[in-house]
């Protein structure tokens, strides 16, 4: 099949006007303007999308769709505390049918925003196996032992179970120790460990809010008061960073580098890379052990999120600069409003104007299939990709990026796995 638009923006090279690309199955095999593709394929059927858009799918790199149903539910609150608190009472009220409907709610709303590849938390990974995605994913079990470290190597046997049982029909899988705050240094390590023999990925929360460094640095704090309230032993508080316990907690002898083991294969013997979610409280002494030890490793940006807590200023540019891999993701309906990453890459500009259209499309579609551990595949149209695509209308009165960019409608065509 051969498809034809008036514009395919390729993300590996510039935009390719009256552009065509040729799929078979799920593949992209070819890609360029429309008289030579369809010379190189002729006989093909075409599908000619006239005057529109054709870009790579877009990836969410970080998402719950457990609480899509939460959405408009929760206030901010006075505390990052206090939301955690609302977030439980809600929780409490949810069966296993509601977190099904939540999902499945949630999975469609991604792909009618032209979102074909997700990464995707779930607090219930044994829900996993009755969830048919009709979007690319990658799962993640997220776990908590906050107040009983002792189920630990439980939680995690268990869900890798889970997990294991769903990675035929998945993009791929992973574990995700919650943060800091609720998931102990075994609970970590014993992911760690798992993520090395079986090859998931890793992914957590890591210095969101201030009240985390509080807690971490000061003793102090609502979060502090909460967790203690709640039965966490507290005695990693008071001295450090949310990234120094971060690294001390992956990093043992053999791993001192939790980031960039790609890169730097002999210094971090096996670590593992890490998808870090948030990282937004980073203090000077932060940036100096970043700079050490920073290489190939990926950050997800929530800017929506971000501004519903009105954390601190995301560090783009000096993460950026560190060599960071920086993706954007919808973080959960509990402190979004829509899982949109057209909104969120417009909301990352309204912080970051200097940052062009391109690259902040760059964040939701390269930069993603990064993280996945997949750029080979995911992320662009180019040959031997998957063919994840989408279309939008295109006037061509402005700049390409600037178009997509400015785009809040519902996507009409997409393809994923070769099928629209
Ligand atoms: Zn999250």
């Amino acid at each position: 099949m051969i498809i034809r638009a008036r514009v395919v923006v390729t993300m590996d090279g510039p935009p390719i006007e009256n552009g065509a690309v040729a799929i078979s199955g799920n593949q992209i095999i070819d890609v360029g303007n429309f008289p030579e593709v369809s010379a190189r394929h002729s006989g093909q059927e075409i599908v000619d999308l006239g005057e529109q858009v054709l870009l790579p799918g877009l990836i969410n790199a970080h998402c719950h769709l457990d609480y899509t149903c939460l959405r408009g539910k929760i206030s901010p609150g006075k505390s990052f505390a206090d939301w955690i608190r609302a977030i439980n009472a809600e929780k409490a009220k949810l069966s296993a049918q509601d977190y099904l409907a939540s999902i499945t709610e949630g999975f469609a709303e991604a792909k009618r925003f032209g979102t074909t590849t997700i990464a995707n938390l779930t607090a219930f990974p044994e829900l996993i196996p009755r969830i048919d995605p009709p979007i690319r994913t990658w799962w993640f079990a997220e776990l908590i032992d906050v107040p009983s470290p002792e189920r630990a190597n439980e939680l995690v046997d268990r869900a890798i179970g889970a997990l294991k049982r769903a990675r035929k029909s998945s993009g791929g899988i992973g574990l995700a120790p919650h943060a800091l705050f609720t998931a102990s240094t075994n609970l970590y390590r014993r992911c760690e460990e798992n993520a090395q023999r079986e090859n998931f990925l890793l992914t957590t929360h890591l210095a969101e809010s201030r009240e985390e460094m509080s807690m971490f640095h000061d003793s102090a704090g609502p979060l502090y008061e909460f967790m203690k309230e709640i039965g966490r032993d507290m005695s990693d508080c008071g001295d450090q960073t949310p990234l120094d316990r971060f690294l001390g907690t992956v990093r043992d002898s053999s791993t001192p580098k939790a980031f960039g083991a790609r890169n730097d294969k002999k210094a971090s013997g096996n670590a593992q890379e890490w998808i870090v979610a948030h990282l937004n409280e980073l203090t000077e002494s932060d940036f100096e052990l970043l700079e050490r030890s920073t290489r190939n490793s990926h950050v997800v940006h929530s800017p929506r999120s971000h501004d519903y807590f009105a954390h601190s200023a995301f560090a783009f540019e000096r993460l950026r600069d560190l060599g960071f891999n920086i993706c954007l993701g919808t973080d959960s309906l509990a402190s979004n409003e829509n899982l949109s990453l057209f909104a969120e890459m417009r909301a990352f500009r309204r912080g970051e104007p200097t940052v062009s259209p391109k690259k902040a499309l760059e964040m939701v579609t390269v930069n993603g299939g990064r993280a996945l551990g997949r750029p080979q595949i995911l992320g662009r149209i180019r040959a031997n990709y998957f063919a994840e695509l989408i279309a939008i209308p295109c006037s061509g009165i402005t700049d390409v990026f600037e178009e997509i960019l400015a785009f809040d409608q519902p996507v009409r065509w997409i393809m994923v796995n070769g099928k629209t």
